[in-house]
């Protein structure tokens, strides 16, 4: 026998949204009333306080997918908008207990008559509704024959005009990874990439993008973790402690890299060389709001120089020279472009640029949503989501 399906009207993810967001703050209001109708002037009891900051957690994550833009993330997210919905339906779900938990508190202390009269009736019955709304609109999703992969989305090349993740980092980032393998030349190597060798034995891989001239190199030590996903091959720069990386991270940041271009491997890979970058600057960490109205505007995508040189003038903070090489953007900030501000943070030259600016912008009193933390693997102080094996990228 053929199920009845549920007859519930359609849903999008931004309604839901809003609806949540709404009904949170009915619930904390209701809350309000009925400790002031029973309670007031005595004080809450904790297990009723308790509730406040519950809701608030509940928020926060609200919050936090609501600054999402939707079309943005399904740029770059396998079924982002079926994903988003796995994320708000365990919200409905503690939100659902939470208003039936503080109900039967009242019930149970306070008034036997509120068995019938229900006073979160109203709240309980739209959560349910929105739950099957929620859960209708996943199903449809997952179903819908027009569902693309999030790379096929990405023009390949891509639009020169504006700098745009690499459709193989997408793709490597939803689990795809169709890196090829190459040896790294000994001229490839830096110095300290070679102390790395004698110190720790091993070999230096290349991953090549197949899609782009980008190519990253990793160390591998044994064969269990030969695989770029696996290595133990994790990075931090000195100017930025908070931040450390493994290879993987750059490889889902990586934009398209045009075949023309004659590709260095990353001075994130050289420990030595940005040292005595650091030490020429004085110490001195570049500031992001120094740059950031000049990045804005900047109409270079992968030829010109990054820097103009009426900026190098101006900025008293970047007062080093302009590398020669490396003056193109290489990395983009995912954080950003999900959000819909990718405009200036699309152009990272190596991984310090880029682990400075999540250092400053997505740092651990600014995380960005749990959604795209599970999804781009990153650990904040080491924890990871639950199904998160490990992290690529970890905050501290
Ligand atoms: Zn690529
Ligand atoms: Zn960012």
């Amino acid at each position: 026998m053929a199920m009845v399906e549920e007859d519930v009207l359609p849903i999008t993810i931004p309604e839901a949204l809003d609806s949540l967001t709404k009904l949170i703050g009915d619930v904390n209001r209701k809350n309000r009333t009925m400790i002031d109708y029973y309670i007031y002037p005595k004080e809450t009891p904790s297990e009723i306080e308790a509730y406040r900051p519950r809701l608030q957690v509940l928020f926060t994550r609200v919050e936090s997918l609501s600054a999402l833009d939707l079309p943005k993330l399904t740029l770059l997210v396998d079924d982002a908008a079926a994903f988003m919905s796995a994320f708000l339906l365990p919200i409905i779900d503690q939100l659902l207990n939470a208003v039936h938990g503080v109900q039967q508190i009242f019930i149970n202390h306070y008034d036997r008559d509120l068995e019938d009269r229900k006073p979160y009736n109203g709240v309980y019955t739209t959560l349910e509704y929105r739950e099957r709304q929620l859960k209708k609109f996943q199903a449809d999703q997952m179903r819908n024959p027009q569902r693309r992969l999030p790379e096929s989305l990405t023009p390949m090349p891509p639009n020169p005009t504006e700098p745009s993740f690499c459709r193989f980092a997408i793709a490597y980032m939803n689990h795809r990874d169709h890196g090829k393998l190459s040896q790294v030349m000994s001229e490839e190597l830096s110095s300290d990439d070679k102390e790395k060798l004698r110190n720790s034995g091993g070999a230096y891989l290349s991953w090549d993008c197949p899609g782009c001239a980008f190519k990253l190199k990793y160390h591998v030590v044994s064969s269990m973790t030969s695989n770029i996903q696996l290595t133990d091959d994790v990075r931090s720069h000195s100017s930025v402690p908070e931040i450390e990386y493994r290879p993987a991270w750059l490889v889902k940041c990586h934009l398209y890299q045009p075949k023309s271009k004659n590709v260095k491997y990353s001075p994130a890979w050289d420990d030595r060389r940005e040292s005595a970058t650091d030490s020429r600057r004085g110490g001195t960490v570049r500031r992001q709001s120094d740059t950031r109205s000049h990045r804005t505007s900047n109409p270079f995508f992968f030829g010109g120089p990054r820097r103009s040189q009426s900026e190098v003038i101006t900025n008293k903070y970047t007062t080093t020279h302009i590398r020669s090489k490396e003056t193109y953007a290489k990395y983009g900030c995912p954080f950003c472009f999900v959000t819909g501000r990718e405009h200036g943070h699309m152009d990272y030259r190596n991984g310090r640029e880029l682990a400075e600016h999540i250092a400053a912008r997505h740092h651990l009193g600014k995380p960005p949503s749990s959604l795209v933390l599970e999804k781009y693997m990153v650990g904040l102080n080491g924890r990871c989501a639950d199904n998160v094996r490990r992290w690529d990228l970890n905050v501290r």
